[in-house]
């Protein structure tokens, strides 16, 4: 997929620098392949942000180049970090931004859990 200004990936990407330690985090949950993070500009009484350590753009370039099981392994991960953060019951949203369209502001594949209250409409307006 190519969209403009995100096609490329910056190793100087916020997230990026904080996989690389050069920015704090405050992490909720860490493997070897996958990092999970507080936002810091939360839209929810949880609001986490889960990443893969690997360099993907967005979400479509992660499903277009990742392996399948890459791409099994992160969603299963995000269910798991849901779950650890006690979100199953009574539930959660996830989210991915791609592109200027979808409001992308950090071009390091992310998925955003919220949770921890009711969440209300799907999107505003
Ligand atoms: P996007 O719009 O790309 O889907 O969301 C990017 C998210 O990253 C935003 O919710 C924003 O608050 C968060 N964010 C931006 N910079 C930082 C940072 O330095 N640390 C953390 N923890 N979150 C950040």
């Amino acid at each position: 997929m190519t969209v403009a200004g995100l096609s490329t990936y910056d190793p100087d990407n916020v997230f990026a620098r904080i996989l690389r330690g050069e920015l704090p985090a405050k992490t909720v949950f860490e493997d070897e392949n996958v990092v999970a993070f507080a936002d810091i500009s939360p839209k929810a009484p949880v609001h986490v942000l889960v990443i893969p350590r690997a360099a993907y753009v967005s979400f479509a370039d992660f499903v277009k180049r990742a392996s399948g099981t890459e791409v099994v392994d992160f969603f299963r991960t995000v269910g798991l970090v849901a779950t650890q953060l006690g979100l199953d019951d009574p539930g959660y949203r996830i989210l991915s931004n791609i592109g200027p369209h979808g409001g992308q502001e950090v071009a390091h594949f992310h998925v955003h859990l919220f949770g921890g209250h009711p969440l209300g409409a799907m999107l505003p307006g």
